[in-house]
C-alpha cells in the first residue's frame, strides 16, 4: 500500500518535471512579438533560430517543425520511418524514397565524381564501426573496416524513378549534408513568410536570410572552446558551413581520431587542416563542400570551389589561415597567434 503511494508520488513528480521542462522550452521560443529567438535539439545537434519580422514566432515554430520533419521523414538513420533508414534496411534491393532523398542522392553522386571520390555518402557503415559520438568509440578491427570500405568503394547507387538501391553492405549517410539541407528547408519556409531577417543555425551550418541584410559570423577557433573565435566574416544573405576535426572525436593510445573519413583508407583524414568553412548560397553545397574540401586539402579544393562558385576559409594545424579571394575583404582576424596567408601556395 505504502509502496503503491510512493510509486504514485514518483509518477506525479515525473509529470511535473516534464511539464516544467516543456514550459521552459516553450517560453524560450515565445519571445516578444516580431522577434523569435530560441534553440532546441534536432538532427543530433543544436538548432537555433533568430527571426525578426511579421509573425516571427509562428514562422520560427514552422522552421523548427520543418527541420524536424526533414529529419524524421527523410534523413534520419535512427528513425525507422525515414527514407534513409528504409534504404539502409533494404541495402542491395530497390526501396521507395521521397523525392527530396532521391534528389540528394543525385547531388551527392555528382559531388562524389567531382571530388574524385573524396566525398562519399556511402561511408555510414565505416563511420558506425568507429562509433564516433558514442560511448564505445574505438579504432575498428582491420577485417571489419576493410569489408565496409570495399563495399562502399566498389558499389554504385542506382535510382529508378522513386526507388533507390544502395550496394549491399553499405550504409547511406547524409551526415555531411543534412545540416545544410536543413538550412535550405528553413529558407523555403522563410520565403513564404513576410520575415525580413533571420539567422538559422543547425550545428555547423548557418543560414543568413534577408535581402540587403548584413551579418557577422564568427569563425570558431578549432583549438579553443565552442564560443572561442579566430575572427569574423561579414556577409550578406548566404549559407556558411564548417567542418572541423574538433567535432566528434576520441583518443585511443594517445592518438586522436575524428569523424571526417578518408574514403580511400576508412581512417580519419590526416592532413594539415583543422577546419574548413565554406560560404555559398546553397545550404546543401556549403555543407557538402566543407566536408569534401576537408578531405581534399587546400590545393585540391580550389578548382572544386571555383566550379561551384563557393568561397572557403581554411585553418591549418600550424595556425595559418588561407582563404579564397572572395573572402579576403570579408574576414577580420581577431587572434594574434593566427596568420593569414594569401596568394601563392
Ligand atoms: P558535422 O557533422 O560535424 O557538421 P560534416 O558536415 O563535415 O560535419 O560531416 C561529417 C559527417 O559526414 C561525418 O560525421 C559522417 O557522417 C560523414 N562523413 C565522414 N566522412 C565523409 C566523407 N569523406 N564523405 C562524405 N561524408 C562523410
Ligand atoms: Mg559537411
Amino acid at each position: 500500500m505504502k509502496k503503491h503511494k510512493i510509486k504514485k508520488i514518483t509518477a506525479i513528480c515525473v509529470c511535473i518535471c516534464v511539464t516544467v521542462f516543456a514550459v521552459i522550452i516553450a517560453a524560450d521560443f515565445l519571445s516578444a512579438a516580431g522577434e523569435y529567438k530560441g534553440s532546441t535539439t534536432l538532427m543530433n545537434t543544436v538548432v537555433s533560430v533568430d527571426i525578426r519580422g511579421k509573425d516571427a514566432k509562428q514562422v520560427g515554430a514552422d522552421v523548427v517543425s520543418q527541420i524536424g520533419k526533414l529529419e524524421n521523414a527523410s534523413l534520419s538513420r535512427f528513425s525507422a520511418a525515414s527514407s534513409v533508414s528504409k534504404i539502409n534496411a533494404g541495402a542491395g534491393t530497390f526501396c521507395q524514397a521521397d523525392s527530396l532523398v532521391i534528389s540528394l542522392i543525385g547531388r551527392c553522386e555528382e559531388l562524389f565524381e567531382k571530388s574524385g571520390g573524396a566525398f562519399s555518402p556511402l561511408l555510414g557503415g565505416v563511420s558506425d564501426l568507429w562509433g564516433f559520438g558514442t560511448q564505445t568509440a574505438a579504432v575498428p578491427a582491420d577485417d571489419k573496416l576493410n569489408m565496409a570500405l570495399t563495399a562502399a568503394k566498389d558499389g554504385k547507387t542506382e535510382v529508378v524513378s522513386n526507388t533507390v538501391k544502395i550496394p549491399g553492405g553499405t550504409v547511406l549517410d547524409f551526415g555531411a549534408v543534412g545540416k545544410g539541407v536543413a538550412c535550405d528547408e528553413a529558407r523555403d519556409v522563410l520565403k513564404k513568410s513576410d520575415v525580413k531577417r533571420a539567422v538559422i543555425s543547425v550545428g555547423g551550418s548557418i543560414l543568413l536570410y534577408g535581402e540587403g541584410q548584413s551579418f557577422s559570423v564568427g569563425v570558431r577557433n578549432p583549438l579553443g572552446s565552442s564560443n572561442d573565435c579566430i575572427g569574423t566574416l561579414s556577409l550578406g544573405e548566404t549559407c556558411v558551413s564548417t567542418s572541423g576535426s574538433y567535432e566528434r572525436k576520441f583518443t585511443q593510445n594517445g592518438k586522436t581520431y575524428h569523424h571526417i573519413l578518408n574514403p580511400e583508407t576508412g581512417y580519419p583524414v590526416d592532413n594539415d587542416l583543422l577546419s574548413v568553412t565554406v560560404v555559398c548560397d546553397d545550404g546543401f553545397l556549403s555543407d557538402a563542400l566543407s566536408t569534401a574540401c576537408f578531405v581534399l586539402g587546400y590545393e585540391k579544393s580550389l578548382s572544386l570551389l571555383e566550379e561551384y562558385g563557393a568561397q572557403a576559409l581554411f585553418v591549418f594545424e600550424n595556425k595559418n589561415i588561407r582563404m579564397t579571394d572572395g573572402l579576403v575583404e570579408s574576414f577580420e582576424l581577431s587572434k594574434a597567434d593566427f596568420t593569414i596567408l594569401n596568394g601563392d601556395v
